[in-house]
């Protein structure tokens, strides 16, 4: 039976496994609204709208109140620093 003569690299044991792990990029559309960077056949993000009918309005509150939530965030490292 034959074997092999050495024992392969750990270089091109890592080669051989990088070259099959690469991720394929999506599929990017433009929202024909916006004109935002969207995957296709999913609501745009930025404005809500898919095929030209706006399905999900966007939500202002929400942003606002993550801002603050944030800035508690910075106000409570401040504290533990000092
Ligand atoms: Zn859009």
């Amino acid at each position: 039976m034959p074997n092999p003569k050495r024992k392969h690299t750990p270089h091109r044991r890592d080669c051989r496994r990088s070259a099959n792990s690469k991720l394929d990029m999506p599929n990017l559309s433009k929202c024909s609204n916006c004109g935002a960077v969207k995957l296709p056949h999913k609501i745009c993000h930025e404005c809500g709208f898919y095929n030209g009918k706006l399905i999900m309005p966007k939500k202002v509150k929400k942003s606002a109140e993550s801002v603050e939530s944030s800035d508690k965030r910075g106000s409570i490292n401040n504290d533990n620093r000092s």
